[in-house]
């Protein structure tokens, strides 16, 4: 119901639990995050507030230079621990964080569990982590295009992968997803409120639309792979 994403050297938890909750009007029933630690991609997820996953993580915090984060409004599997964002393939090197839903996920899933994949939730959500990982051939943008080429649906989508840290891939397709522009910072969210703590200069995704952040930059882009010429906005208001 809710996606934030960072990428830079502040403190990625924080930020990403911060961003979480300015998007706790929009009511869910889990929140997740995913962060790049010294250790590799890790995840802590949880069911009900936030304040559980905060419990969670009291006294291990995630700590890393990219994140990105959840919260759920359950539309297939049940809210769980389980079922709760960011889910992750079987190597558990893509994780993903999702809004919306993915139509066509059964099918998907079906062909995937052929090929070898296992499935760990209920979710629609987690198809596509493992879709994302079966095209990958060492172009996370690239693989992330051709994943959705398979998927029919409604979907935001944050993105990370062990084997590119220094990026953060966003995708939008009827579900709302805003870029926040910092320095040697950068953000994804929901919504605007969810970043304007730290940045008010954005950039609205249209539909069909992705971005590709690394900390220094911010790359818009068509979901075929043209470049966007886009005009940043500076936010004014107040949330
Ligand atoms: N369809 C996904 C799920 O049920 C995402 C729901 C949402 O937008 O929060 O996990």
């Amino acid at each position: 119901c809710g996606i934030v994403g960072y990428i830079g050297d502040k403190n990625t938890q924080e930020i990403l639990l911060d961003g979480l909750s300015k998007l706790e009007y929009r009511g869910y029933d889990s929140a997740g995050i995913a962060v790049f630690t010294n250790e590799g991609l890790k995840v802590a997820k949880s069911k009900g507030r936030l304040a559980n996953l905060e419990a969670k993580l009291e006294g291990t915090p995630l700590i890393g230079s990219a994140g990105i984060g959840h919260t759920r409004w359950a539309t297939h599997g049940k809210p769980s621990d389980v079922n709760s964002h960011p889910h992750m393939d079987e190597s558990r090197k893509f994780s993903v964080v999702h809004n919306g839903i993915i139509e066509n996920y059964l099918e998907l899933k079906e062909e995937l569990m052929k090929e070898g994949h296992t499935f760990l939730s209920e979710t629609d959500t987690e198809i596509v982590s493992h879709l994302i990982a079966r095209e990958y051939q060492g172009d996370i943008i690239k693989a992330v295009q051709k994943a959705i080429t398979h998927m029919r649906g409604a979907f935001a989508l944050g993105v990370l992968t062990e084997y590119e840290p220094d990026k953060l891939v966003a995708v939008r397709q009827a579900s709302p997803l805003v870029i926040g522009v910092g320095e040697g910072e950068n953000f994804i969210g929901s919504d605007i409120p969810a970043i304007l703590k730290y940045t008010r200069n954005v950039y609205i995704l249209e539909d069909g639309e992705m971005a590709v952040l690394t900390k220094d930059a911010v790359e818009l882009l068509t979901i075929e792979g043209n470049f966007i010429a886009r005009e940043m906005i500076h936010v004014d208001w107040d949330a």
